[in-house]
């Protein structure tokens, strides 16, 4: 038998991690990425949000809220 728990556990804090990195950036706080530590830019399309940095290390991919 495999334990979720701990992988649950993981996914959601880095959910939370995700969610807390899409406000400071929607909110025009430079963040930067993790990885490269280069800043994080904001693409919002009609569709969707891109957050992501130049090396694509981090990419975000949101679709919008009505
Ligand atoms: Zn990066």
């Amino acid at each position: 038998m495999i334990d979720f728990s701990d992988l649950e556990k993981r996914q959601k804090n880095s959910f939370g991690q995700q969610k807390q990195l899409i406000k400071q950036v929607m909110a025009g706080r430079k963040v930067l990425c993790a990885h490269c530590q280069q800043p994080l830019t904001l693409q919002t399309q009609p569709e969707f949000v891109v957050i992501c940095c130049p090396d694509k290390c981090t990419e975000l991919m949101l679709t919008a809220e009505k």
